[in-house]
């Protein structure tokens, strides 16, 4: 798509993740060069016969097989004269066996990149006595060690780097995972990808000075589905309009979703919100959906393709502010379950990242992900003076 002819107006914006303070001490490690991996430990295998390869692998896949949290670790690693195979993972139970073999369990997870050969320990133990039970016919196997291997499947490029020194892991790199190497711009995104959310946040500054020029407050928030690209509404601050507090724009828009689906609580917003739509129709030339029976029309859309789940209130949607959201509107987006919250210029007393984190705060129940720096100066322009 075609980016649209006033992108050219916009200043220069970065797309900036907001992480969370663990995440932020992990790219400083990155930066500093010092990544220690959380690690755990594995009895594993030289394989003496290649010809058993195969064999092996099936029947260790078969007997002990990978928990999902340990998918990314491939079962053989090529070494420099052979081959080692992961038998299966060190239990608590092995731990007295493995002090009577003078190892302790607890100390083997202090490997890092730069002794990675170091976290392997030899064992005085045959591999019998590690996979018990005779299911397994153990030719081509040689003498059994402990050997520790990232615990948790690498996150971004540079963790894979680290990963992958330690034992051979799969990678599977996600769009929107915080990383400023990954893509093709330098923000970890596509430039697509990077003029598609300019383009939604432009709708919500569209809003936003619409709402200002009317008495309003300049802050406007507009709740789009990714899959389908759609804007499903457009919500500007109304706590001027309707003498309201609550009525901040992130709260009149996932108002607007609950209407949508039958709900919300806020009554004579869609009247206004009306004007918003035609005029966005009018000068982008697109049918944005009609309220009310949205909700209906997309059961049946997924219906007809073997889906019937209805995503509850803005679970999976993002969320485009031109401003910061406080405290009330973070926890109203945590609740009604965005999947990202991308805004402009930051807040006095922000949640998602000046103020607090709630994004990817561990005591709650949902998270999500927050970006901050799109179209940045215009937002900042726009809500001068006002506060979210
Ligand atoms: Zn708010």
């Amino acid at each position: 798509m075609a980016p649209p002819a006033d992108d050219r107006k916009f200043s220069s914006w970065s797309l900036i993740p907001v992480l969370s303070l663990k995440e932020e001490q992990e790219l400083k490690g990155y930066d500093s060069g010092h990544v220690i991996p959380p690690l755990s430990t594995f009895f594993a295998a030289p394989i003496t016969d290649k010809k058993q390869i195969s064999r092996l692998s099936q029947a260790l896949y078969l007997q002990y097989p990978l928990s999902h949290t340990q998918r990314h670790l491939k079962r053989v690693r090529a070494c420099q004269y052979n081959l080692e195979i992961l038998l299966r993972p060190i239990m608590p139970e092995d731990r007295v066996t493995l002090l009577k073999n003078n190892v302790d369990p607890s100390k083997q997870n202090n490997g890092c990149p730069e002794n990675s050969v170091g976290s392997k320990s030899e064992i005085n133990l045959q591999v019998t006595d590690i996979l018990q039970g005779g299911y397994i016919n153990l030719n081509g196997l040689g003498k059994p060690f402990i050997v520790s291997v990232p615990s948790r499947a690498a996150r971004n490029q540079k963790e894979q780097q680290v990963w992958g020194s330690i034992w051979p892991c799969t990678y599977h790199a996600k769009l929107k995972t915080p990383d400023k190497d990954e893509g093709n711009s330098k923000e970890g995104v596509s430039e697509q990808e990077k003029l598609r959310i300019g383009r939604n946040m432009h709708r919500a500054l569209e809003a936003a000075q619409q709402n200002q020029s009317k008495g309003g407050k300049g802050v406007g928030a507009v709740v789009v589905d990714p899959e389908s690209g759609k804007v499903l509404a457009i919500g500007t601050d109304h706590t001027i309009a309707k003498a309201c507090p609550l009525l901040h724009a992130c709260m009149v828009a996932i108002d607007l979703i609950a209407q949508q689906q039958g709900g919300g609580a806020y009554v004579g917003l869609s009247s206004v919100e009306e004007k918003d739509r035609e005029r966005i129709n009018e000068e982008t030339g697109k049918r944005m959906e009609p309220k009310g029976d949205e909700r209906e029309k997309r059961k049946h859309s997924k219906a007809k393709d073997g889906d019937a789940e209805i995503p509850y209130l803005c679970t999976g949607y993002e969320v485009y502010v031109t401003q910061e959201p406080c405290v009330m509107c973070s926890m109203a987006l945590l609740h009604s379950r965005v999947s990202t919250v991308y805004y402009g210029c930051s807040s006095i007393g922000g949640a998602l990242g000046t103020y607090y984190r709630l994004h990817c705060s561990s005591g709650l129940n949902h998270r999500f992900l927050a970006y901050r720096g799109v179209l940045e100066d215009e937002c900042r322009r726009l809500v001068c003076g006002d506060e979210i």
